[in-house]
């Protein structure tokens, strides 16, 4: 039995195509072990989102081919669409599949082992064509509906790494979401490049998750990141559904809007607001995350001093925080005024600060309420480990030692350590 090890960078999406990688490899009958172990194939899911991705990529790929002499290296990814040929002269590397032909890895590898010489690009490219997950490295699972962009954000490589704006017919995804719920899943994450466009026949994004709501089983699902434009104006109301997780990633980048015309975002920061009021005033403790640019060329002070009020305002309990990074064939890369690397870091430290202070006083804010909280680990000393509906990390003592389950847990005091957590109380013995 060939052994297969797997190391994915960037994105929920390529998380999700490395699961969905996982159960086919061991579908095929590969014996699929620990990256940090000896394989005979290593299939490394690279990130080629900003200059520090493609560095984090090279040097994954260079670690693996060490660690596995004499093993095949498959590198696939946005880095094998954006750089194919610096990737396709490394030596190191047996295989270059772009992301249109991610899915015919097992295929390629089965080849390979036969001794045929195949080139990837002789396999049908799809990029639907992945197995419901069965096998995963993580507790919830994503359930991959879009892919491509059409937006053309003048700082973002992907629309030209993943093509074009495509949605996944929704009778498949609906069966996808029923067999992993099957196979046993509690948490399901809707996640691709934009969502936010989804659009199968009469179906949008709306209609489509009160499809996916509407299956039986005891699961919940999650949206991953969207941007704030694509969806209408009653969008908040989905989430009044029992099964739908309170939480958004909501992708700001800029609290300026010079600097979102100069993205060439689709919204204004009033906009923007707009739609987080609309979903708190039904939903007041609902929890919004987001991902903020800093250093965008043209980004004045006064630019960003809108960005630091608007990351107060909008209280993200959360703030990815990005360091504008020029990308080769970006429009943002032929922009004038380009920010010092210097400001940059200063920028990046004062966003990170204040995104820490949203998230310890988020929590406080729900100190004395309770929430679903999935058990993902217990550790030794029996305390469980999981998030609640709301994106919270809690942990509490476990009564009886399962792991994937829903358990009904008040929240009673934040912990304020590195990685903040709430310690909560299991209440779903309790009258
Ligand atoms: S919406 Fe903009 S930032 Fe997002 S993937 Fe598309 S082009 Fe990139």
């Amino acid at each position: 039995m060939k052994k297969v090890s797997f190391k994915t960078l960037g994105c929920r999406l390529n998380q999700y195509e490395t699961d969905a990688l996982v159960t086919q490899f061991h579908q095929a009958g590969y014996q699929v072990v620990d990256y940090s172990k000896h394989a005979d194939i290593t299939v490394i899911n690279t990130c080629t989102v900003t200059n520090q991705s493609d560095q984090k990529s090279r040097n994954t790929i260079n670690h693996a081919a060490r660690k596995n002499a004499g093993g095949i290296v498959v590198v696939t990814g946005c880095m094998a669409n954006n750089h194919k040929e610096q990737l396709e002269a490394n030596e190191l590397i047996t295989y270059v599949v772009d992301n249109e032909h991610k899915s015919s890895i097992v295929s390629l590898v089965d080849a390979h082992f036969k001794g045929e010489v195949v080139h990837p690009q002789s396999f049908p490219g799809d990029v639907f064509g992945f197995e419901a997950v069965d096998q995963s490295l993580h507790t919830r699972t994503s359930i991959k509906v879009q892919d491509g962009c059409d937006n053309f954000c003048t700082y973002c490589i992907v629309p030209s790494v993943r093509g074009r704006a495509v949605s996944r017919p929704l009778e498949e995804v609906l069966e996808n979401i029923r067999r992993v719920v099957d196979n046993g899943f509690k948490e399901i994450v809707i996640t691709g490049v934009n969502i936010g466009r989804y659009e199968y026949g009469q179906y949008n994004l709306e209609r489509s998750i009160e499809k996916m709501a509407e299956l039986p089983g005891d699961f919940r699902i999650r949206i991953s990141s969207m941007e704030p434009d694509g969806f209408g104006p009653d969008f908040h109301k989905v989430f009044q559904h029992p099964k739908m997780a309170p939480h958004l990633h909501l992708c700001s980048q800029s609290g300026s809007d010079k600097i979102l015309k100069l993205m060439r975002r689709m919204y204004t920061t009033s906009s923007f607001m707009e739609i987080l009021n609309t979903f708190r005033k039904h939903s007041p403790d609902f929890n919004f995350t987001t991902d903020i640019i800093v250093g965008f060329p043209g980004e004045s002070k006064e630019d960003f001093a809108e960005t630091v009020r608007i990351a107060r305002e909008a209280h993200f309990s959360h703030i990815h925080t990005f360091r504008y990074s020029r990308r080769k064939g970006t429009r943002a890369d032929r922009l004038e005024d380009q920010v010092a690397e210097k400001i940059k870091s200063e920028r990046s430290e004062v966003i990170r600060k204040i995104s820490e202070e949203n998230r310890i006083r988020y929590m406080q804010s729900m100190i004395g309420k309770e929430q679903q909280v999935l058990i993902e680990k217990l550790d030794r000393k029996g305390t469980a480990h999981g998030y609640g509906e709301h994106y919270l990390p809690v942990q509490f003592p476990s009564s009886d030692g399962t792991r994937n389950i829903f358990r009904k847990v008040k929240l009673k005091k934040v912990e304020t350590s590195e990685t903040p957590f709430i310690h909560g109380l299991d209440q779903s013995f309790s009258p």
